[in-house]
């Protein structure tokens, strides 16, 4: 198809017309999409379109969209459960899926928007929880040598919302995922808008269903719905800095907000951004939403432009004011 408008398949709705656009609903359609990566200018993979944004009114190339689907039990065992996802599966529909069957490991990633493929691509994160400690391997098809192959689990260079996928390896296709799921529920409670919901709400027995609708209540609460407000979740990562950096910042802003990794700390982007006065602040069409700070929205007709600006004027300010860079955690395609 040519010229497809892509407004309606991203979150952040940014008008943007693809100049070719085919869809990949089954091994089948390899062929057709070594076809489209050999003789197109450039080629992008479209999943949800949850965590990208398109900066062009234009995109000068083919979008190769996911749509592929099917789950299947590949193996049963007493206290566990291998699942092998297609990618183009609602991500939130099989975490429910899979906590409806009793089988946990996912929960704390319930209501995250986005597809089964795109998963490892940024290891979704949330709630004290990473997919990365699910996968078991990706299955991938090479659009330019057109083999097929796995990538196990200790390949995927799994990080902080990254993979060996995020930067580079462009020429994958992920086209399944295999999870490995507990029968045995050992819910993680540690993230405190969770512990605060099981105090108040008085939840007994907890069992994955529940946490899977609890955590879907705090992030209703919290997150601007992308159908109502247009966003992409969190703009940019949290900073990690030294131990170092982190007591001098400490001593001038006693109330900053960190989570300690073994050598490092991990900053609130958030407060970070709050504390600039960013916080509910708009910008042409865009700006940073009134009760998350580190989403930034669209109030409608933002173009790629007024995101980069933005963008820009935030991590100006966090620089000047912290010494701290920040990094963009969705995905610009230009
Ligand atoms: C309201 C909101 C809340 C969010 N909350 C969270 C959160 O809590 N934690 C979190 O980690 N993220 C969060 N996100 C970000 C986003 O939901 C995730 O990154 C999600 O995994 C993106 O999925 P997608 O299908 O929309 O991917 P897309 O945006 O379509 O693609 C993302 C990237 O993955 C690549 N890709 C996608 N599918 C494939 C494939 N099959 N093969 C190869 N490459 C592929 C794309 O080319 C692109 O580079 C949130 C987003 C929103 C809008």
């Amino acid at each position: 198809m040519e010229n497809k408008n892509l407004k309606s398949l991203n979150t952040f709705a940014i008008d943007c017309v693809a100049k070719e656009f085919v869809e990949f609903n089954s091994q089948e359609d390899f062929e057709k999409i070594d076809k489209v990566y050999k003789e197109s200018q450039r080629v992008h993979i479209l999943a949800g379109g949850s965590n990208t944004i398109f900066l062009n009114k234009e995109y000068q190339g083919t979008i190769i969209k996911i749509e592929n689907k099917g789950k299947k039990i590949i193996s049963d065992e007493v206290d566990s459960v291998a699942v092998e996802v297609s990618a183009g599966e609602n991500w939130a529909e099989f975490v429910r899926w899979a906590c409806l069957n009793g089988y946990s490991g996912l929960e704390n990633l319930a209501a995250i928007p986005g597809q089964v493929g795109a998963s490892p691509v940024q290891n979704i994160g949330a709630y004290g929880m990473q997919v990365a400690d699910r996968i078991l391997w990706v299955e991938v098809h090479n659009m330019k040598t057109s083999d097929n192959y796995r990538i196990m689990n200790a390949d995927c260079e799994f990080d902080y919302r990254f993979s060996r996928w995020k930067t580079s390896h462009k020429e994958e296709l992920i086209y399944k995922v295999v999870f490995l799921l507990d029968k045995i529920f050992q819910p993680k409670l540690d993230y405190a808008a969770i512990k605060s919901y099981l105090e108040e709400n008085k939840v007994n027995p907890i069992t994955p269903i529940k946490m899977c609708d609890i955590v879907t209540k705090i992030r209703d609460s919290k997150l601007p719905n992308p159908e109502i407000l247009p966003n992409a979740g969190s703009f940019f990562k949290n900073p990690t800095i030294s131990q170092e950096q982190f007591e001098d910042l400490k001593q001038r802003f006693p109330q900053i907000v960190s989570f300690s990794q073994q050598d490092t700390i991990k900053l609130s982007a958030a407060w970070l951004i709050e504390q600039c006065g960013f916080k509910g602040e708009r910008y042409n069409c865009v700006g940073m939403h009134a009760k998350q700070a580190l989403v930034m929205v669209n109030y409608g007709g933002a173009t790629g432009k007024d995101v980069l600006e933005m963008a820009n004027l935030v991590k100006e300010k966090v620089q000047e004011k912290f010494g701290v860079m920040l990094e963009i955690e969705a995905h610009l395609i230009g």
